[in-house]
């Protein structure tokens, strides 16, 4: 198998260069800067005889082999977070371009037409929208998603026409069938693989996330006049709510519950806080233990509420089911991974990612996480290019498998 390591290797400094300084990296979804990462892997694979295509939504596509029928579908995401590192998404795309280039160097003739894709705004940093592009190309945005702003004032559709697309991301969306599998390679941004030493692991599945607005209604009083039995303290009923869901996530396997924003009414030290708004991000494995955490929370929230005597409402704002990935591409992975001397673990994803559109829109999908030291969504982010080049000879053996 013919990955080149010295060209991915430039290739990873050539694409993080772009929205980078130093080991930082800001390239916000249909930024200018994310417009020259797709110029510059889209001439890469000009450059091996790939069709290239931007789609309505941003996207770019690089197809390769002539034939009709259901194209596998590989690759990861071109934008990132503001200050991030340099291999999320960066890497997936990067090695999708190295595994069908090393295909096409071995003489590899495509029995199956394959498309690179390098999706628009995975990480709705700017427009609040996550998976933006594939979101689109999957028929998922949510409605309304083009009129959505950027703290400018700049809308989804502004800065699409600003690119010289119409404004119009749904029409991005790909016919039913146009997929027979859609891979895609990824750093793992959790610490599984780096804590036990393995450079590759395929995932199982994807978490479900809840995203709610829990506000708690007490009553505002004065903090000198206002005896400590006759308070209705709203932020003091949210800290023991939050500290109820740090605690029911870890009663339950697999489950995370986050609470990162809040906000306090009115907010001064001489008075007793009248409310109280907290955002809840409720995760888990699988859907049941998703449900159960919901209802762990929700229950935690109303007795607390009631033994302090204030009100309170949980509005869920978002719900994205967990995703089971694709039986028969998880053993292609763990057989791929192995064909380069890793026993790779399966692992389930704690963070959404583009894959999951793609499954639940019925095409079949897998991933393949890469060891990442240094966290994520941060500069010091590290896929080591030793790694890379085992997830990208692994990635070029499933194509080879899938469309060879
Ligand atoms: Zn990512």
């Amino acid at each position: 198998m013919s990955v080149d390591r010295a060209r991915l290797e430039g290739r990873i400094a050539e694409l993080s260069a772009i929205g980078g300084s130093g080991t930082s990296v800001t390239r916000l979804g249909l930024s200018p800067e994310e417009q020259r990462a797709r110029d510059l892997v889209g001439g890469w694979l000009r450059a091996r005889g790939g069709q290239i295509r931007r789609d309505a939504a941003a996207n770019l596509y690089g197809r390769f082999g002539g034939d009709a029928g259901p194209a596998i579908l590989v690759g990861s995401h071109i934008d990132s977070v503001p200050e991030g590192g340099r291999f999320d998404g960066a890497l997936g795309v990067l090695c999708a371009v190295e595994a069908v280039e090393a295909l096409l160097d071995d003489g590899v003739r495509f029995r199956r037409p394959v498309e690179v894709v390098g999706w628009c705004d995975e990480e709705g940093a700017r427009f609040g929208i996550g998976l933006f592009g594939s979101c689109a190309a999957f028929g998922r945005l949510p409605e309304g998603a083009a009129r959505r702003a950027d703290r400018s004032g700049l809308t989804i559709a502004d800065a699409l026409r600003a690119i010289g697309e119409r404004g119009e991301p749904a029409a991005a969306k790909r016919e039913a069938g146009a997929f027979a599998a859609y891979c895609e390679l990824h750093i793992e941004q959790g610490p599984r693989l780096a804590d036990r030493g393995i450079a590759l692991g395929v995932v199982s599945d994807i978490v479900g996330i809840l995203h709610a607005r829990v506000t708690v209604h007490g009553r505002q009083d004065h903090a000198g006049a206002t005896i400590m039995t006759a308070r209705e303290d709203a932020l003091a009923a949210a800290a023991e709510m939050i500290l109820a869901v740090e605690d029911r996530a870890r009663a339950l396997p697999d489950a995370v519950g986050t609470v990162g924003e809040i906000a306090v009414r009115p907010g001064a030290k001489n008075v007793v806080p009248g409310e109280c708004v907290f955002s809840l991000d409720l995760r888990a494995r699988n859907e049941e233990t998703v449900e159960r955490l919901t209802r762990d929370v929700r229950a935690a929230i109303r007795r607390i509420g009631d033994a302090r005597g204030v009100r309170s409402s949980i509005d869920v704002l978002s719900k994205v089911p967990a995703v089971p990935l694709d039986p028969a591409l998880r053993d292609l992975f763990l057989r791929c991974a192995k064909a380069v001397g890793v026993d790779a673990p399966e692992l389930y994803s704690g963070a959404g990612h583009d894959a999951e559109n793609a499954q639940l829109a019925g095409v079949p999908t897998g991933m393949l996480f890469v060891r990442s030291t240094g966290g994520s969504h941060n500069p010091n982010e590290l896929a080591t290019l030793d790694d890379a080049v085992l997830g990208a000879r692994a990635l070029a053996l499933a194509l080879r498998e899938l469309a060879g």
